[in-house]
């Protein structure tokens, strides 16, 4: 396994790559890995020959105030998981080595970012999809592997593939689960004990909902009270959002009479956790 730390190498690298006649399956990553950021890894390694893993928390995503600083991070923990997962390259730049000083070029989406996370997120999804389009001409994949625990990320990444013309197959992954259903997140890490208790009613208000659908609940109304109640039984959860949405356009949706997405976002104590589930109407 190589480890490469600039732009310019990388590059040279996946030209060298593509030269041999291989195709790069890329998986970007912000690191501290788990079982999420492993599957990932293991369905990549199904659509390609040449697995690249980037390990490189972005700045451009995170506002002021966010947890930059603090994210987690274990570099010498993540690289000895990336090559028991067969991983071929990690792609771990420095901060300086991709945005220069006098950076001020941005990728943005003028739709799909003012929804959930885009709401209370001005800014992330703008410094997602620029950090996306930089490593997509840096690592230079032929497909490239994301996960549906971030569900309007993918869709995002989804649709800038397509609007700017990528040459990049995206392959969506179902969110890893801890035994008990809480979506794995490397931000797990900052839960007290207590707040992980607390953290469950994120998935259990999902199941709570699909069950209600299943039944024949058709009022998104319904489904919203219903989750904000059981997330709202503990004192340390703090919802940010409940919303009940069509998976493609992320509009809200009032009438369940086809698939929608359920998605939420709450703060359990100072850590902000995100899940989703998209739910099946009855029949
Ligand atoms: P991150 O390191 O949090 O930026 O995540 C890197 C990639 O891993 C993204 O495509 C995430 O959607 C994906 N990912 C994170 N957690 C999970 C999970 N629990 N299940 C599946 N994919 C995940």
């Amino acid at each position: 396994m190589e480890i490469i730390k600039t732009a310019k190498d990388m590059q040279a690298h996946a030209e060298k790559t593509r030269m041999q006649g291989k195709t790069i399956v890329f998986v970007p990553t912000m690191g501290f890995l788990h079982e999420g950021h492993l599957s990932l890894l293991r369905e990549g390694s199904r659509h390609g020959d040449h697995l690249v893993l980037s390990i490189f928390v972005n700045p451009t995503q995170f506002a002021a105030g966010e947890d930059f600083e603090s994210y987690p991070r274990d570099f010498e923990k993540d690289a000895a998981a990336a090559q028991k997962e067969g991983v071929d390259v990690i792609f771990a730049p420095e901060k300086a080595n991709l945005y220069d000083d006098d950076f001020e070029t941005y990728v943005s989406l003028e739709k799909l970012p003012n929804h959930l996370c885009g709401l209370s997120r001005p800014t992330h999804f703008r410094g997602v999809a620029t950090i996306v389009t930089k490593l997509f001409n840096i690592v230079k994949p032929h497909a490239a592997v994301f996960g549906e625990k971030d569900y309007q990320q993918l869709a995002i990444i989804r649709r800038m593939t397509r609007d700017l013309n990528f040459d990049i197959r995206i392959i969506g992954v179902p969110i890893v689960r801890e035994p008990d259903g809480l979506a794995m997140s490397s931000r797990n890490t900052y839960l007290a004990p207590e707040q992980r208790q607390a953290a469950l009613s994120l998935y259990r208000s999902l199941s709570e909902a699909q069950n209600m659908v299943k039944t024949g609940e058709t009022r998104a109304t319904r489904l919203i009270e219903e989750a904000r109640r059981t997330i709202s039984a503990f004192p340390e959860n703090s919802i940010d959002y409940v919303t009940v949405c069509d998976p493609d356009t992320l509009e809200d949706v009032a009438l369940i009479d086809r698939p929608v997405l359920m998605a939420l976002a709450v703060r359990v104590g100072k850590c902000r956790l995100i899940d989703n589930m998209v739910l099946h109407p009855a029949g």
